[in-house]
Parts: C-alpha cells; structure tokens; sequence
C-alpha cells in the first residue's frame, strides 16, 4: 500500500483524452498524475484502433496499388502478402507510438501509474497496481477518460478468433476466404475493406437499410457504389438473431429487419462491428463518487463537470456524450483542463470532422443536405467530381466528389462533404470554414494551388455560390 502526496490533477485513463489532458495540463503549471490500467498508454485509439487500422489500411492499399501498377507502366509480377510481416509493421507502428507517450509524459512531468483506478469517495482513488499492490491518488481535481469497448449482439460471443470485435480483426492469423462484418459503420467497413483487398469475400450484414446513414447521402450513394465496385457484398435490412462457431467457420443466424424467414449463412470469420458503449475499467466504482450515467455514458455539463457533489470531478471523450473520435477525445481534453485552470475552453461540435479511412476516402463537416432540409432553412448546394480535378486525373485516382450546402440568403457553410483521394487531408480547410462562419464564396477566391486535389473543393464552392463551376 502506497499513497502520493495530494495532485493538481489525477486523470484516470491514458487514451487520446486522457494523455492529451494531462500533457496540457503540466504545460499550464499543473501537478498530473495520469493512471492507465492496459499497461500501455494511447488507449483504444493507439493499440486497438486508429493507428493499427490505419497501418492495415495503407498497406493493403500499397497492395492494390502494386497489383494495378501496371496501367502506369510498371510491370509487377507475384505481388503477395506476407501477413506476417505486414502485422509486424502494424505493431512497430503502434508500438513506437505507444512508447512515444511515456516520453512525452517524462518531458512534461506527468506522474504515470500503471494499474487500474477505483473511486473510494469523491476524493480519493484507489489504484490496484500492475506490478502488485495498491496506491491511493488524491488530488483537487479528477478527469474521468476512461474510454469505450466494443459492444456486442445478443447470441454472439466474441471468442477474438472466429467471431472477432475491431480487436481481433486487426490481429487475424491468416486470410479467412470468406468474412461477415455486422454492421456498416466506418470501423466495419474500413476492416472489411482490408481483409477484401487481401483476397477475402467479404459480405457487411446491416440492420438498417443502407450503410453509414449518417452520411450525406449524394456522397452515401457513390461510397457504397464504390465500395460495391471493389468487390463488397451488402446484405441489408438484415437482423442477427445468433451467430455459433465451432472453431473453424461461423454460421450465422440472420433474418429480414421486418420479420420473415431465418436464414442460415456461414462465413470462416465474422467480424462484430455493431457499435461501442463507455468503459470503466475493472470497476470505476462511480456510485461512490457520486458521478451519475445517462444511457451508459457520463453525465457531464458544458465544462465536462459530473454530477458529482464536489464538484471536482470532470469527464471527457468517448464515455461521455458526442461522436466517439479520437480527436474530439483530444479537444475535450484540452478544453476541460483549461477550464479547470480557469480559462476559456470550448468544443464544438458542429465542427468535429468524420473520416472514413477507406480508399477513396470520406470526410465529412457539418450538416447533411437532409439534415438542413429538415431544419427548414433555405439552401443551396454545389458539387464537384474529382473527374473533372486536374490532380486527380493525372494520377489515375479520380472516383469522388465534394459536396457544399450553404444557406440560401447568406452563402454561410453548413456542411461538407468530401469522397475522394485523402478525402481526410482536405476536409482541415473545410473545418476552419465552419469554425470561421465562411461563405462557399471566402473559400471560392482563396487561392489553390494546381495541381492539386484541394482545387476540387475551391470548385465546388464556385458551384456553390455562383452556381457554376469553371471545369464543370
Ligand atoms: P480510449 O482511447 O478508449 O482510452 C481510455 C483508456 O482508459 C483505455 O486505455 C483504458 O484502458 C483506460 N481505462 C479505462 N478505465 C480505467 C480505469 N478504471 N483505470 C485506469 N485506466 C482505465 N477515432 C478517430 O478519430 N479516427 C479513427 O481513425 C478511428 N479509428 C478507429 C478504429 C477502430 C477499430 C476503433 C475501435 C476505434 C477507432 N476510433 C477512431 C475511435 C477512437 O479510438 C476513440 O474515439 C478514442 O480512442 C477515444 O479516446 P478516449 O481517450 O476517450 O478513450
């Protein structure tokens, strides 16, 4: 049994809120001290989620990029996939990351404490250490970031080997020939993505009627099109009622949404990408900090205050409220700790992008075009194919297209939507938009650079707010 002298600030949860909170945090003169129970820090995001998808993602592409390298004149011959070693390059990625974060934390004096924390009361957390024992943290203020874990279906256990959440996914053993992603969300379809660019046959079973609903849906019809193009198989309106494995395949239990006759399917893998609910560890034990839930998630203020009577106990990322991103994870952390120190933080919102990390790529900014158009504000819309973009033609990369809706009266921007090639390293421009309150017209005569992708979105707000645009 170990206690530490009283912090500034104990942060519970080393994730992309968590640390991000606490390295800011020491920078404005605080005392941190930051307890992580998986032994390594990043969170989700790091060990199990956009990092090593990421690197799966790019190295499968790199794969169908060498396969048709041909049509630029570049004969390969035998191309294939060492699994192998392309998990190893997924795992020194993650690792050096990981690693990455201790060092960060030594150069800004963040106190790491390795294990996992437990409320005793609204001022005091118990930590039951990694290497043994128990230390006590106390401190003015406490930071819940304690994350997400996977959710599952009813009747499907998740054994990681054939009936696989994201975590397992990102780790299978060998190719499956055959994989069933339940649910069409961007972490099912960017993992299907990379099994299917590696041989396999992947079919995405989803409940609702179409994929991402979320998604603007001019941009959903020609993701999924695409998507369909690259060899995807979509079974939708579909519901899982059971899935069994017995070691070697799956069979799947699926029946229409609206009811009907159940069908037997049987895949070697199934992937269950249905969804994500807040985590807590081995137990946060928030009863006896008085910290309240509403549907799972943390209750929180506009200052990521709990409920908790001392008012001392703040939440941020992905266990409270808002979409579950690693980078809204970040701003929460950084506004919370500034509010803390007594300064003027703020998140909004309306203005966290949503990248799907496919290839092309999907990102997107602010209101759907049905979202405005249930609002009942007038508008107007633009639009751009990545066909007509100079850059894009040039490199033989041209499927996509940018959307803009803007208010009628105005131009003032309401949303993006971007499908294209690093669809995620245009849409910034288009963040700083929304934040700015521009008009398509501010973007329309800013200077882009040619030949670049970013002209299609300079195009696009000409389409927008003079109706026309010039390559069109
Ligand atoms: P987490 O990253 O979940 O971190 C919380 C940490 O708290 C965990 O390490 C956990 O061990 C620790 N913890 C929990 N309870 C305790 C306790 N009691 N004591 C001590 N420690 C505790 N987002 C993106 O923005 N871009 C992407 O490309 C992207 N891709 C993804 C791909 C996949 C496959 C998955 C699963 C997610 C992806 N995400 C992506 C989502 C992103 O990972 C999360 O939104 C982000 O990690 C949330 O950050 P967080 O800090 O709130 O929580």
């Amino acid at each position: 049994f170990a206690s530490s002298e009283e912090v500034d600030l104990a942060v519970i949860g080393g994730g992309p809120g968590g640390y991000v909170a606490a390295i800011k945090a020491a920078q404005m003169g605080m005392k941190v001290t930051c307890i992580e129970g998986r032994g390594k820090l990043g969170g989700t995001c790091l060990n199990v989620g956009c990092i090593p998808s990421k690197a799966l993602l790019h190295s499968t592409h790199l794969y169908e990029e060498i396969k048709h390298a041909a049509k630029h004149g570049i004969e390969v011959q035998g191309a294939k996939v060492d699994l192998g070693k392309m998990m190893a390059q997924k795992d020194k990625a993650v690792a050096g990351l990981t690693s990455g974060i201790e060092m960060l934390f030594k150069k800004n004096k963040v106190t790491y404490v390795k294990g996992w924390g437990k409320f005793k009361s609204d001022s005091e957390v118990e930590v039951e250490l990694a290497d043994g024992g128990t230390q006590t943290v106390t401190a003015k203020n406490y930071l819940i970031a304690t994350g997400s874990e996977v959710t599952s279906l009813p009747n499907v256990n998740i054994d990681e080997e054939r009936i696989v959440s994201s975590t397992g996914a990102l780790a299978l053993k060998e190719i499956p020939k055959t994989m069933f992603v339940i649910g069409g969300g961007y972490i099912g379809l960017e993992m299907g993505s990379v099994w299917s660019r590696m041989g396999a046959e992947v079919t995405v079973i989803e409940y609702l009627n179409d994929i991402v609903t979320t998604m603007d849906s001019d941009i959903r019809k020609a993701f999924k099109r695409t998507l369909q193009k690259q060899g995807l198989k979509m079974k939708l309106s579909t519901k899982v009622n059971k899935a069994e494995s017995d070691g070697k395949s799956v069979k799947v239990y699926v029946e229409p949404a609206k009811g009907g006759k159940e069908e037997v399917l049987e895949a070697d893998v199934i992937l269950v990408a249905a969804g994500r609910k807040a985590f807590f560890g081995k137990g946060l034990n928030l009863e006896a900090a008085g910290v309240q839930l509403e549907k799972g998630k943390v209750i929180t203020d506009k200052d990521f205050r709990t409920t908790a009577k001392s008012g001392k106990i703040f939440a941020i990322g992905d266990c409270i409220n808002g979409p579950m991103l690693a980078h809204k994870a970040e701003d929460d952390g950084i506004a919370c700790v500034e509010k803390i120190a007594g300064k003027g933080g703020h998140v909004n919102y309306n203005t966290v992008p949503l990248i799907i990390y496919t290839w092309p790529e999907v990102a997107s900014v602010g209101k759907t075009e049905d979202e405005v158009k249930k609002s009942g504000v007038n508008y107007k819309v633009g639009k751009f194919p990545f066909l007509a973009n100079s850059r894009a033609k040039t490199i033989d990369d041209a499927d996509g297209l940018v959307k803009f809706i803007s208010e009628a009266d105005t131009d003032k921007i309401l949303g993006a939507h971007i499908m294209g090639p690093n669809a995620g390293e245009l849409i910034p421009e288009c963040v700083l938009a929304l934040e700015y309150g521009a008009s398509t017209e501010d973007i329309a005569r800013a200077c882009h650079g040619h030949p670049t992708m970013s002209e299609a979105i300079k195009e696009a707000a000409l389409a927008t707010t003079f109706g026309k645009a010039i390559h069109a």
